[in-house]
């Protein structure tokens, strides 16, 4: 189907879980196709790594609770992360100190460009920060990713400061795999970060927008900017570079958890700054209304922009 797509110039849309994608009020003219491939096989297995190949379309929090009880270490603190397999090299999901372009060793595409299906290594997809070659290109039908994974019981290095008190340990130790995935889907849950049908805090995209990345001149023209209300918590990076909590400039710049408040379409969840929430009744109109409305207050408030997360679809901030 997407052969027959690419040949006739439709425009195509390819979804999956549908979790990180704003479509404007209008949808969306011309075909789309749900990918809906499943399945999970160990195509290569040594005593130190295995080779998991997983179809696009295969859950991907179910892979990873598969990892879990085989004794896979390597994705466990991307528990709870909705969507497929096939979309985590899009934008390269990470949480809670993990991303997947650790352990994808490579990806399997339909280049719909040349008609061709390509596998390619890892260091051809361009990993970044929330980004790949594959965000905002049409040209690579994800058809099956393959991991590389540890056989062990233990996980890797807790790197992530929040996860590691919630563990009780200290940063750089490791913890049984259950634990680790356990702990982490109940930190997600406490921030409406897994997906519940009743809970309206998690009728969201995930975060809307990305952490921003400053370089050394921007960082402490921020740092100047917000004297006096504590230092905005950064990490630093390559370059000088220092990648910004864009949670915490939100709130500081005026928009905290609830905003607006009151009886709204749409607002801020009450337990994640990031996230913006559709309450039951909301249109993608207003959704990018306080998208915007957000992205401004913090750039007028501390000279940063904002940029969003989620693939927009016939609509724009
Ligand atoms: C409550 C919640 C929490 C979240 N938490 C996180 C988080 O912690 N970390 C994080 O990184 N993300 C997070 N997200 C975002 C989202 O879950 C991930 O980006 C996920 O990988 C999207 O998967 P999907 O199958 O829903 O993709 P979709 O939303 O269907 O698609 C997303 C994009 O990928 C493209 N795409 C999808 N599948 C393919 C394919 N096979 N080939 C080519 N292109 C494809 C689509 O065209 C679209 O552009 C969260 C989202 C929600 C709703």
């Amino acid at each position: 189907m997407t052969k027959a797509a690419s040949r006739t110039g439709d425009p195509l849309l390819l979804l999956a879980g549908g979790s990180n994608v704003v479509i404007g009020d209008d949808g969306f003219a011309g075909t789309a196709i749900l990918i809906r491939s499943r399945g999970v096989e160990v195509i290569s297995r040594r005593p130190d790594q295995l080779i998991i190949r997983v179809q696009a379309g295969h859950p991907w929090d179910e892979f990873v609770a598969e990892t879990v009880t085989a004794g896979w270490a390597g994705v466990e603190c991307l528990s709870g992360i909705p969507g497929s397999t096939g979309a985590t090299p899009i934008q390269n999901v990470g949480a809670y100190g993990q991303d997947v372009a650790e352990t994808i060793s490579s990806v399997t595409v339909y280049d719909r460009a040349d008609g061709v299906i390509r596998d390619m290594p890892a260091a051809d997809c361009g990993f970044g920060y929330r980004a790949s070659i594959f965000k905002h290109n049409e040209r690579f039908v994800v058809l099956s990713v393959d991991f590389r994974l540890r056989p062990a019981t233990e996980s890797g290095p807790v790197r992530y400061a929040e996860l590691a008190r919630s563990l009780g340990v200290t940063q750089g130790d490791r913890v049984p795999l259950a634990a680790a995935r356990e702990t982490v889907l109940t930190l997600r849950a406490g921030k409406g970060m897994v997906l519940d049908s009743g809970d309206r805090d998690t009728w969201s995209v995930g975060s809307f927008f990305t952490n921003p990345i400053l370089d050394g001149g921007a960082w402490e023209k921020l740092r100047a900017a917000t004297e006096g209300t504590g230092e905005p918590p950064g990490w630093p990076g390559e370059g000088g570079r220092v990648k910004v909590s864009a949670a915490w400039l939100i709130d500081r710049a005026g928009f905290g958890k609830g905003y607006p408040g009151g009886d709204v379409p749409v607002s801020i969840s009450t337990k994640h700054t990031l996230a913006l929430t559709n309450r039951g009744s909301g249109s993608t109109a207003q959704l990018l209304g306080l998208a915007r409305e957000i992205r401004d207050g913090v750039r007028d408030r501390f000279g940063v922009l904002l940029h969003p997360e989620p693939v927009l679809v016939g609509c724009e901030i």
